[in-house]
């Protein structure tokens, strides 16, 4: 079916850094465009500024979630199949489905699910939403989050401004996973 091109990765999952598309994996530094199994941009924004930012290529993102307690992805894929919405896109919590740039909605994190130059599939979780999902994780899922974050990014973070990683939706379409 013709009409079902996917979109183009938008300007909100741009680097801001860079301020261009991701081009390479924050991880391992592959390059994206190459990758086949779909790479996952996320970002966090505190009060309206990203304060985090990173592309994961396909091989990355799956090494990491086997890192994460079988514990903490079971809750997950619950907490997923009981609470989340995934077409409601980057702009509505896609778990209590609140407007990005309504009053108090300042804390967010958008993810995209990409191949090449288009957006497979995306959601935004809001602060609030994705507190609740940090307390569904185990100690040892978390350690995993925060090694990654001390291993590539530059200073200290403050709680709970990591990103989450998608769960390989390719596979299963989970989204939900441990940040923190
Ligand atoms: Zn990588
Ligand atoms: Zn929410």
């Amino acid at each position: 079916m013709a009409d079902e091109t996917p979109p183009p990765i938008p300007r909100d999952l741009h680097c801001e850094y860079e301020e261009r598309p991701f081009r390479h994996c924050t991880r391992c530094g592959e390059t994206l465009e190459d990758d086949r199994g779909g790479f996952q941009i996320s970002k966090a924004y505190k009060q309206g500024e990203c304060v985090m930012e990173y592309a994961l290529c396909d091989h990355c993102r799956i090494s990491m979630m086997e890192e994460f307690s079988q514990e903490s992805k079971k809750r997950l894929a619950e907490y997923q199949d009981e609470n989340v919405d995934l077409h409601r896109g980057l702009h509505h919590c896609s778990v209590c489905g609140i407007r990005r740039g309504d009053t108090g909605v300042d804390d967010f994190v958008i993810t995209g699910i990409c191949e090449g130059i288009n957006l497979l599939h995306s959601i935004m979780v809001c602060g609030k939403c994705g507190d609740g999902i940090q307390e569904l994780i185990s100690v040892k899922t978390r350690d995993t989050w925060r090694r990654f974050v001390d291993e590539n990014f530059p200073g200290p973070p403050g709680e709970g401004e990591y990103p989450e990683i998608e769960e390989t939706p390719v596979q299963s379409m989970a989204v939900f996973s441990p940040q923190g």
